[in-house]
């Protein structure tokens, strides 16, 4: 296959058979004169993964094990595709870092991601970034690859997207030389906005996953319920625009449709408005400085009639609470609260623990007061691994507990 022609950008799709790997499909194929899939992951979902490389023919395509690659690619051969198939961590920094490609759109969920995101920083790419996990988790490391590499950073999540559009260019040294006073992170407070802690103790995975504005992964809709995206992006709004936790404040819109604003000292607030639909922030980081159509519909303020907004209620939301304590306290706390929610809300979907268990687990394995380097790859996945390792202990103990008391 020959390199693109210049005006045509490579695109590594990572996590493509995801909610946002779906919706950035669906912009690219909006924009044929404009991009071209080069990769296309995938973890289990092979048979997807399968339909995708036939609909998109990518270069590379990479899953998860070995032994799935091997099938993949034995399928696309005999489709007549010349798709090379990858497989693991490798496969996928090698499609994020490879030559011919112009912009990864970092979308696999949670720490699964970081390596890749950090594999395309030094190669010096554009990063579409909807992994918010990467940059809680290693957002020193991570910004300072980016500026020592050339890369550029976009914002995919639609707060950050929405806030990018709202700051002037040049907040890389912090937000008052600008004139912003600080930084309003909307949330639409999730299913549960209104339950008691009662009813939250009582919720099951599928209430928890029905986000009533927003279609996300379940691991995303776990967090939206519980706040604790809000939280992560808290931390991912003072990586991205150079931020401290106390200029970053959060407010409840249940309709979604402000993104986000930005206060500016002299009163103005800019505010970036749209219908709930991950394809504006795509459309809008992959066009980037330019403007593109996404398929999204015209917002229509009359048929919307009324704005709401809220204070967030950090005692039923503690894991809201939490984040914002991490974000403080910085070090290897954000690593380890990234960790221990990704074992609990993995533990919540298999019905092994409570949702209201979610930020207790967390809390008890903030308490332990992991300690590590957070200044290379190795010491923020050792802090990772640790962490898990606690959570992991955790649950053990809760099931033990909860088996002598039934
Ligand atoms: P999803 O669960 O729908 O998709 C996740 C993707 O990651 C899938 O393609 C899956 O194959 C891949 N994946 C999962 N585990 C993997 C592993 N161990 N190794 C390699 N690949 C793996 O998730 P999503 O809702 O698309 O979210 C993706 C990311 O984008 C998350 O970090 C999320 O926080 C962020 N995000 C999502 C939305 C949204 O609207 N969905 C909005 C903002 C940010
Ligand atoms: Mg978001």
């Amino acid at each position: 296959m020959s390199r693109a022609s210049p005006q045509v950008q490579n695109i590594s799709v990572l996590g493509a058979t995801g909610s946002i790997g779906s919706s950035t499909l669906d912009v690219i194929g909006q924009h044929p004169d404009r991009y071209r899939v080069f990769a296309l992951t995938a973890h289990t979902r092979i048979d997807e993964l399968k339909t995708l490389c036939l609909q998109h023919r990518p270069r590379f395509a990479v899953v998860g094990e070995e032994s799935h690659a091997q099938r993949l690619q034995g399928d696309l051969r005999a489709a007549g595709l010349a798709t090379v198939v990858l497989a693991g961590p490798q496969g996928l920094c090698e499609v994020a870092a490879h030559p011919q490609v112009d912009a990864v759109m970092a979308a696999i969920v949670g720490a699964a991601g970081l390596e890749s995101v950090m594999a395309a920083a030094v190669a010096g790419k554009k990063i579409l970034l909807a992994n918010k996990e990467a940059l809680v988790m290693s957002g020193a490391l991570l910004m300072s690859a980016v500026r020592e590499h050339g890369a550029q950073l976009l914002p995919i999540d639609s707060e950050h997207n929405a806030i990018f559009q709202c700051l002037p260019c040049n907040y890389a040294e912090g937000l008052a030389p600008v004139g912003v006073r600080r930084i309003l992170l909307t949330a639409s407070g999730g299913p549960f906005r209104k339950s008691s802690y009662a009813e939250l103790e009582q919720v099951t995975p599928a209430q928890a996953c029905a986000h009533p504005n927003w279609s996300m992964g379940q691991k995303i809709s776990v967090d939206s319920a519980s706040m604790m995206n809000k939280g992560l992006e808290l931390i991912e709004a003072c990586w991205l625009f150079a931020a401290r936790p106390e200029q970053v404040e959060v407010v409840i819109h249940p309709q979604s449709v402000i993104h986000s604003l930005v206060d500016y000292v002299d009163g103005s607030v800019l505010a970036q408005l749209g219908n709930p639909d991950m394809r504006t922030p795509i459309a809008h980081a992959m066009a980037w400085p330019e403007r593109i159509a996404s398929g999204v519909t015209p917002l229509d303020l009359c048929a919307l009639a009324r704005m709401d907004f809220i204070a967030p209620d950090l005692q039923r939301f503690a894991c809201l609470r939490l984040a914002i304590e991490s974000a403080q306290a910085g070090g290897a706390a954000p690593i380890v609260l990234n960790a221990a929610n990704e074992i609990a809300v993995a533990a919540f979907l298999r019905e092994q623990i409570r949702f209201t268990h979610i930020p207790q687990m967390i809390e008890d394995v903030l308490n332990l007061g992991i300690q590590g380097q957070i200044d290379s790859l190795g010491g923020v996945v050792e802090i990772d691994q640790q962490a898990r390792q606690q959570a992991q202990a955790w649950l053990k103990k809760q099931s033990i507990t909860a088996g002598k008391r039934a």
